[in-house]
């Protein structure tokens, strides 16, 4: 397995990515790199004698459960990762190292989007969310403790696309009137189409296969603007997954989800009619474009009651999200509030039609 770090130029240290400074600092001697005075991206030291050989089997990279062994580049040992890490820190000396040969050739990312916020900034967010959710069982803010955190790429698929779509169905349009003690109503029936071109951007999904995509998908969206090309070097510092999974598993998800948003796009064209249903609609790929990227999350698990729970931040805009312990008795004061408000919507319209 080939790993690699980076090292300082000036005293041989490991650097780490800064989220603050957006560039890649050195703790020994307080030096600072951006990407470009790192240079091309250093050789990977391999003990395979047929490093290749991955990329000539790929099915075999795709083995779930399945450990590695690796050398640390920077003290030598021995060390086991799982089958899905490309980043992570040594055991032994806690140094970063990238599992360079999971990210090269093939399974080369093309995008990585890097961490703006840093380590104190997801604290912050998770203090706040804390506060800010009142439904939560009494005593929750105070008592919840942060057991575990780490900054983690995922690995997700990112589509751009434009499609053809089509849609027709029926409308009405309905006017009603009252003349002395008679109420008119006229209802007249029309049928539409709509046809045109749709561009869709950033469609995500996440390329691992395991149980805690929910909490990956929770952190969406993230803004590609800032995408930067791939490059190993962001990985310093932080835990790393690779993708699990190849474009041809995610396309039919994808697909799906591709002409539901192209069907809504043509759907708010239709306007102007009381009420409007869709009869047909079909939905043709004109073009597509796939890309592999990482992108940051603040992966935490907290203890209440006993209990563990998960809890992530965007490591690029702050979004949090995470699984809550809920009591049930906030919970029925929220519905109560929310059935109340919309009973006396209803009846106020009540009021109207009569
Ligand atoms: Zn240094
Ligand atoms: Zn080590």
């Amino acid at each position: 397995m080939a790993t690699v770090s980076f090292k300082c130029k000036n005293c041989g240290g490991e650097l780490l990515f800064d989220p603050d400074s957006q560039k890649f600092h050195c703790e020994y001697c307080d030096s600072y790199f951006t990407r470009e005075e790192l240079g091309e991206e250093p050789e990977s030291k391999t003990e395979d004698p047929a490093p290749r050989a991955e990329t000539v089997q790929p099915e075999e990279e795709f083995n779930e459960g399945e450990v590695v062994e690796y050398t640390c580049p920077s003290c030598g040992a021995q060390v086991i990762a799982e089958a899905s890490t490309a980043a992570t820190w040594c055991y032994y000396c806690h140094n970063p190292v990238v599992l360079s040969s999971r990210l090269s050739n093939k399974l080369k990312p093309n995008k990585v989007i890097p961490f703006v916020l840093d380590k104190e900034q997801a604290e912050n967010a998770f203090e706040q969310w804390k506060k800010k959710k009142w439904f939560l069982k009494p005593g929750f803010s105070r008592e919840a403790r942060l057991e575990k955190m780490s900054g983690v790429y995922y690995p997700y698929w990112r589509i751009n696309c434009r499609t053809q779509g089509r849609i027709s169905g029926n409308a009405e349009k309905i006017r009603t009137w009252r003349t002395g003690n008679t109420e008119y109503k006229e209802t007249k029936k029309y049928q539409f189409v709509r046809q045109g071109q749709v561009e869709l951007r950033d469609i995500t999904f996440t390329a691992m296969n395991r149980a805690d995509i929910d909490l990956t998908q929770g952190v969406y969206p993230f803004d590609y603007t800032k995408a930067q090309d791939f490059s190993m070097a962001y990985l310093s510092g932080f835990l790393a997954e690779r993708r699990m999974t190849e474009t041809g598993d995610v396309r039919p998800r994808a697909q799906e989800k591709i002409q539901g948003y192209t069907r809504e796009k043509l759907e708010d064209t239709v306007k102007g009619y009381n009420h409007f249903s869709v009869r047909d609609s079909n939905c043709q790929m004109m073009e597509e474009h796939w890309e592999y990227v990482m992108l940051p999350a603040w992966v935490m698990t907290y203890q209440y009651n006993g209990e563990t729970y998960y809890y992530a931040v965007n490591g690029q805009t702050g979004k949090t999200c995470g699984r809550l312990p809920l009591s049930k008795a906030r919970l029925a004061a929220l519905f109560g509030v929310v059935t109340a408000v919309a009973f006396g919507v209803f009846s106020l319209i009540g009021g109207l039609l009569l």
